[in-house]
């Protein structure tokens, strides 16, 4: 059966590039909702014409979410959820120094990678499916627009449908040129920690001043030792700000803290660590706020199971898949976190995503497809 899946992706990578450069060209950046939905809506005529049944969940804020339903519309089987987001951290206008383009083997341009090529090839993988009369399970798409910003609005929807679903694959890229799925990733979130000082002169009234900046770096002082290399828990202070001039005692500052943690029940100590924190200076006080975003993707038995499904099929396509852990977050974290198999970076392989080169190997497009398809095929069978 694979054989003939590989063979029709082979003669399917100039419809899955042209698909692909359509989608590049329609820019769709994560704040601009107006540009998000034109690229939603293109995606929805292109899943109709798979013969999907599209539906558009409409949004205020953020771009519309696309669910497209592919075969049969009553089954015994529970349907596989193809998650994936249509929005890009590139800004309108990326396109002019950075167009769509393929050379030296590579496609290029914004969202190539993370992830429109993961779109591309899972409407290709299905209609492949469709033609070979292998779509026998039900399928549903759900195309985020809020992913590259946290994906609290899509959040609810994609729990709701992968709970009616036995499997979850993810169609962000794979891990580094080697290409690995991914079956575990890091929980992801925030804290912002403020410190509210008491102003004065530095020369005149240096001694009725209390320092914010100085309470602020020996916060972060602490706060960076919650970091625990061996448990997976890193902690880091991406971005620092406070004071107003050099001679004035700083009467605010503030920190932007990145938190990421391996294992679900790692949230309860990082929070207890944070609500810890104490001030020095008792005439500074301090606001500490903020939690878990995406909790992690752990690495299940059902997720293992997917794993080896897909790499048994690698090896008949003639190609070692493998396994790879990563730190960063993507919708499959939440998936995996209701208990869902869900297996990651069944997209594209390539790398620079969100960097001025980003850019895919055109070479393991079709395989990837092929692979995407036979996995749809008998997944959870
Ligand atoms: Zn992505």
């Amino acid at each position: 059966m694979i054989h003939q899946l590989a063979e029709a992706a082979g003669e399917q990578i100039q419809a899955t590039l042209d698909l692909l450069s359509a989608m590049v060209e329609i820019e769709s950046p994560s704040d601009n909702k107006a540009a998000v939905d034109r690229c939603v809506a293109f995606v929805a005529d292109k899943s109709s014409a798979t013969g999907g049944r599209a539906r558009v969940h409409r949004q205020k804020e953020f771009g519309d979410l696309l669910e497209a339903r592919f075969g049969p519309q009553k089954s015994r089987r529970k349907p596989v959820l193809l998650l994936g987001h249509l929005d890009t951290v590139w800004p309108l206008g990326t396109l002019k120094n950075m167009p769509f383009r393929i050379s030296t083997g590579r496609v290029w341009g914004p969202g190539v990678l993370d992830m429109k090529a993961g779109v591309a090839m899972a409407l290709v993988a299905i209609s492949i499916l469709q033609e070979q009369k292998k779509l026998t399970r039900p399928v549903i798409l759900l195309l985020n627009s809020d992913e590259e910003v946290g994906s609290n609005v899509s959040r609810p929807v994609t729990e709701r449908l992968a709970q009616q679903c036995d499997a979850v694959f993810v169609l962000e890229p794979a891990q580094g040129l080697k290409g690995a799925y991914k079956t575990a990733r890091k929980g992801v979130g925030n804290y912002s920690v403020r410190v509210q000082g008491v102003a004065s002169h530095s020369g005149v009234d240096f001694e009725r001043g209390h320092s914010a900046i100085v309470e602020l770096a020996r916060q972060i002082e602490r706060i960076t030792q919650f970091t625990e290399l061996d448990r997976g828990i890193t902690v880091n202070v991406g971005t620092v700000q406070g004071g107003t001039r050099s001679n004035v005692v700083a009467a605010e500052a503030q920190a932007e803290v990145d938190i990421r943690i391996a294992k679900a029940k790692d949230e309860a100590r990082i929070g207890k660590h944070f609500r810890s924190l104490r001030v020095f200076d008792n005439k500074c006080s301090l606001h500490v706020e903020g939690g878990l975003n995406r909790p992690p993707m752990e690495r299940t038995r059902g997720t293992v199971a997917l794993f080896k499904r897909a790499a048994a099929y690698a090896r008949e396509l003639g190609f070692t898949l493998e396994e790879a852990a990563t730190g960063g977050g993507s919708d499959g974290n939440f998936t995996s976190a209701i208990g869902v198999p869900t297996l990651d970076g069944m997209g594209a392989v390539g790398e620079g995503a969100h960097a001025a080169h980003e850019s895919l190997l055109l070479e393991h497009m079709a395989p990837r497809t092929a692979l995407l398809a036979a996995m749809l095929a008998d997944a959870g069978e």
